[in-house]
Parts: structure tokens; sequence; C-alpha cells
């Protein structure tokens, strides 16, 4: 279904501004429509979880659920 080569770490909240300004995000997540690539959560500085890259480019976040970060480990390896 998703087909992502590598992730990024969770940030530490200070970072996840640069972070999400770095993959142009910055303004989804400020206005609250940037979503859990999973359960489609709204991504606040409070669960933000990991940032997924594909290998077409494009840019997903999944939330801090452990149920949604299993999921993207599980789409990883
Ligand atoms: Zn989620």
């Amino acid at each position: 279904m998703f087909n992502y080569r590598r992730k990024l770490p969770a940030f530490h909240e200070r970072n996840i501004e640069d972070i999400l300004k770095r993959f142009k995000l910055w303004k989804k997540f400020e206005d609250g429509e940037l979503k859990c690539i999973i359960c489609e959560c709204v991504i606040t500085n409070d669960n933000f979880g990991c940032i997924l890259l594909s290998k077409e480019g494009t840019v997903n976040v999944a939330c801090s659920n452990p149920e949604c970060l299993e999921k993207v480990y599980d789409v990883i390896n």
C-alpha cells in the first residue's frame, strides 16, 4: 500500500517547525490540516510522530500513537 524508503525519527518539539518548513508542511500544520497518514487525526505539537518520505518524493507524517507508529514501521520494513 505504501512504499517508503526511509523514516526520520521523531523530533524534539522545538525542531518540528524547522523540519516541517523544510518539507513545506508548516502552513498545513499551522492551519490544522496536517494529518496522520494512518489514522488521519490532525497533527499537533503534542502528537507529532514522524515524517515519511516516499520514493516519489511525497512527504507524509504520522502521529505519535503507538498503533500508527507500529503500522508505519511495518510499512517501512
Ligand atoms: Zn495516527
